[in-house]
């Protein structure tokens, strides 16, 4: 950084990657400045807590955040494992944030509302670089404030802008007003928010691994609460895409998990409407209707929008980008995780050179850095964030040397004609192959119950 040496560096987020970010900077000696909205780190993987992950542990740490838990009384979780959500927050992010080296520079209840550089808006150009930044933060105090920071990493990730309802990338006419009938985009529908589904008509909106859980958790659910009616609506002409492969399919869960959906279809527990792109929502008093582009309408007392995630970019709208038109991510990354041509995370290890944007000293990393692509893999994160620290202390060898050590990829190729959503085991949680896929290690557990970070799947189509 040219700018201002003696100034923080902002982190957006206290996901794992923003905090991985943090811990990076700290060994650089730079002074990272966290801003989380949520009430604790982890806030989003907070509301998927329920979901157990597909990589196991020893591909969801970082380096560096180890290196600083190590030093405390921390325990270790074992290599093979693979953690639910919340033990992705219990075991590691809550202790890492608690740590004396991170918890002073982590302010929680504190959203980033915009990015920009100290009195200069985006058109001016003259002294651009050596000018810090400015980031703009409601606190939960109720009062916004501005800090001045000499760079800033985004790691906001997507949680919280999901793709609409609508079929052409806006949401449906009356989707917001609607909005109180449209669940989170993966409701734990068996524990916490059982009540919300028991005995209710549901509407599961998408085509890949996130609806087919929530289709197979609803199919459980309906087993103790008969009234349970499952509807589902796909954009596409059928849903074979997430059916898989069945009984041959390469990954024999995958396989399985498509089998289990496709007999629930076929025994009319699940309710399959296909060619249905959504046009509009009507909320009533007593329920919703939605309404396909060609007519058809469906009711529902509560819509899941399986439909995957985008980056908010409206934070940086003052800021130089430098992103693909098409994925969102940065120009250079975004062909090579382009989910219309790639169905899996092929993407070589990359860092500060590829992340880098116009307005220099500014990086989006982790789930975020892979815009409207849901391939991003936690390991790929923390390789990034070990590099733009490096870039941001000025060690451009270090920053330019990125290595990854990412697991196996059996069938993670553009051509190997089959979607790299991951497999899923009949309960719908976790499964098991030996087949590597989309970084997952082997032997592969993967109960990645979601399709949001695996091939084109969060998306209704
Ligand atoms: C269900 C599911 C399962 C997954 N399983 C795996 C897996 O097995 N292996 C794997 O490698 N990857 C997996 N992923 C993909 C990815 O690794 C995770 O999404 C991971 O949480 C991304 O980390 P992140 O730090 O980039 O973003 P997040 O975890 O989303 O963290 C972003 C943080 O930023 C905060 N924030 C957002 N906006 C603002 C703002 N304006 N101001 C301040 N703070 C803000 C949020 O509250 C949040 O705490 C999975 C994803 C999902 C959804």
């Amino acid at each position: 950084m040219d700018s201002a040496k003696n100034l923080s560096v902002a982190v957006i987020g206290a996901g794992p990657v923003g905090l991985a970010a943090a811990a990076h900077l700290i060994e650089r000696g730079l002074e990272p400045l966290i801003f989380e909205a949520g009430p604790s780190a982890g806030a989003a993987i907070e509301q998927w807590r329920h979901i157990r992950l597909f990589s196991p542990w020893r591909y969801n740490l970082d380096a560096a955040a180890v290196r600083l838990l190590e030093a405390s009384d921390w325990e270790s979780p074992r290599p093979t494992a693979l953690p639910y959500g919340g033990e992705l927050i219990d075991n590691y992010l809550t202790p890492l944030a608690a740590l004396p080296a991170i918890s002073p520079r982590l302010q929680t209840g504190a959203r980033v509302i915009s990015v920009t550089r100290a009195g200069m808006d985006k058109t001016h150009t003259r002294g651009r670089e050596g000018t810090p930044f400015i980031v703009r933060v409601e606190h939960g105090d109720g009062e916004t404030r501005d800090h001045t920071v000499a760079g800033v990493i985004d790691a906001s990730g997507t949680w919280s802008s999901r793709n609409p309802l609508g079929t052409s990338g806006l949401p449906a006419i009356g989707e917001d007003s609607a909005a109180g009938r449209i669940s989170s985009p993966l409701p734990d529908v068996i524990g916490r928010d059982r009540k919300v589904f028991a005995g209710r008509r549901v509407l599961v909106v998408g085509a890949g691994h996130s609806a087919a859980n929530t289709l197979i958790s609803l199919a459980d659910l309906a087993k103790d609460e008969p009234d349970t009616r499952i509807l589902w609506a796909v954009r596409g002409a059928s849903a074979d895409k997430v059916y898989g492969g069945g009984d041959a399919d390469g990954l024999p869960a995958r396989g399985q998990l498509g089998a289990r959906l496709r007999r629930l279809v076929e025994a009319g527990t699940i309710e399959l409407h296909t060619g249905f792109g959504i046009a509009s929502l009507t909320p009533l008093a007593s329920h919703v209707t939605v309404e396909s582009v060609d007519g058809r309408i469906l009711e529902a007392d509560v819509v899941v929008p399986c439909t995957g995630f985008r980056p908010d970019l409206d934070i940086l709208r003052e800021l130089r980008l430098n992103l693909d038109p098409a994925v969102e991510a940065p120009t250079e990354l975004g062909p090579l995780i382009d989910p219309e041509f790639h169905s899996c995370g092929t993407v070589p290890p990359h860092g500060a050179t590829v992340l880098a944007h116009p307005d220099k000293d500014f990086y989006i990393v982790g789930m975020k850095s892979y815009g409207r692509a849901p391939t991003f893999l936690l390991a790929t994160g923390y390789e990034q964030v070990r590099s733009v620290a490096a870039a941001l202390a000025g060690d451009r060898e270090a920053a330019d040397t990125v290595q990854l050590e990412l697991p196996e990829t059996g069938v993670c190729s553009s051509d190997a004609g089959t979607s790299c959503d991951v497999p899923a085991a009949a309960d719908g949680l976790v499964a098991e192959t030996s087949g590597g896929c989309c970084g997952a290690p082997e032997p592969v557990l993967v109960g990645f119950p979601t399709g949001l970070a695996h091939g084109r799947s969060g998306d209704n189509n």
